[in-house]
């Protein structure tokens, strides 16, 4: 029987990239032997034209290609949860519109799936041309701090791009949590997974929507999801100080006992004051930032909304 691939596309703002990417896709579908393809594009509520080219696209070819128009911009990990969720293919693939992932590679993707028994066979960008040094730096610092505090092992440069069984996509949607960082999920799902490598490819058109800030942010919801060691931080801060001052005591009043006279230096005290004060909003944060976390999960809200569907 012939198998379906369906094909989650997550875009916003990319209206350019719609006519293109399909145009190369289609090419690639050509070398895909006995697999059907489904286009499932995910519209995060783009403010420019998007949604009028996916309208287009799906009336030229009504049967395979379909799409979710979101209410507003809910971010690209909602995007993929909502086309995994309504993806119906017996594999399940994952591909950014800029053509930054390469689209041939499905074509290696399926044979590692069928022929050579992996059920995901994702992607690692092997360089990082093209890319700031300072975003470098910071991402492999992330990589190395998240595998060393957290038990879900992430490798450096695994794109989104990938191709799964439903085993696996289904297995992704038991873990229905609202804060969601995908990188983490996929790894902490399991099952045999391949990688293929190649280097990092240029945006073909229109321009990336993560500035440095929101990459920032989007690492410390990795850390915060996959990884409670920060919270440590506060007491072993805690016991630290602990520790420092009662050798203080003892030696001032070792001091006091031994040579007399009295302790002057207020202004050193008033630095050790501030600095203790300054550890102590800084826990304070890391726990705020994990009972924000539990707030938005109690909440429940619907990770989407969907407002036109076709
Ligand atoms: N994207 C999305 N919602 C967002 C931001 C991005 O669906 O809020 C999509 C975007 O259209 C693209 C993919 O996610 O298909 C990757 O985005 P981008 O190219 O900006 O990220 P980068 O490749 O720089 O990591
Ligand atoms: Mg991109």
């Amino acid at each position: 029987m012939m198998k379906k691939i369906s094909l989650i596309i997550p875009c916003y703002n990319e209206q350019e990239m719609i006519p293109i990417f399909f145009k190369t896709v289609e090419e690639v579908k050509k070398s895909l032997k006995n697999v059907s393809l489904e286009y499932l594009f995910i519209d995060d509520g783009s403010s420019d034209d998007t949604l009028s080219e996916l309208n287009t696209l799906h009336s030229e070819h009504p049967d395979f290609v379909h799409f979710f128009s979101f209410s507003r911009n809910f971010g690209k990990e909602a995007a993929l949860y909502c086309g995994l969720q309504k993806s119906s293919g017996d594999y399940v693939a994952i591909m950014d519109v800029d053509l930054q992932d390469p689209p041939e590679q499905l074509v290696s993707m399926l044979y590692g799936i069928q022929s050579e028994g992996f059920d995901i066979v994702g992607t690692r960008r092997t360089s990082r041309k093209g890319e700031p040094p300072i975003r470098s730096f910071f991402s492999n610092l992330f990589y190395k701090l998240i595998n060393r505090i957290s038990d879900t092992q992430m490798l450096p440069g695994v794109r989104d791009y990938r191709l799964m069984t439903r085993q696996v996509v289904n297995a992704i949607l038991t873990v229905n949590e609202y804060n969601r960082f995908s990188k983490g999920i996929f790894s902490w799902v399991g099952f045999k997974t391949k990688y293929l490598e190649y280097e990092n490819h240029d945006r073909v058109a229109g321009k990336t929507s993560w500035s440095f800030w929101k990459l920032f942010s989007y690492s410390l919801d990795g850390i915060v999801n996959f990884s409670d060691a920060p919270l440590s931080i506060a007491s072993f801060t805690g016991i630290f100080s602990c520790i420092i001052s009662l050798l203080g005591i003892i030696f001032i009043v070792g001091r006091k006992l031994i040579l007399g006279g009295s302790v002057n230096g207020w202004a050193s005290l008033v630095t050790v004051i501030l600095f203790i004060g300054g550890i102590q909003l800084f826990c304070l944060g890391i726990v705020g930032k994990y009972i924000g976390n539990l707030y938005l999960e109690t909440k429940n809200r619907p990770k989407y909304i969907v407002k036109e569907e076709k």
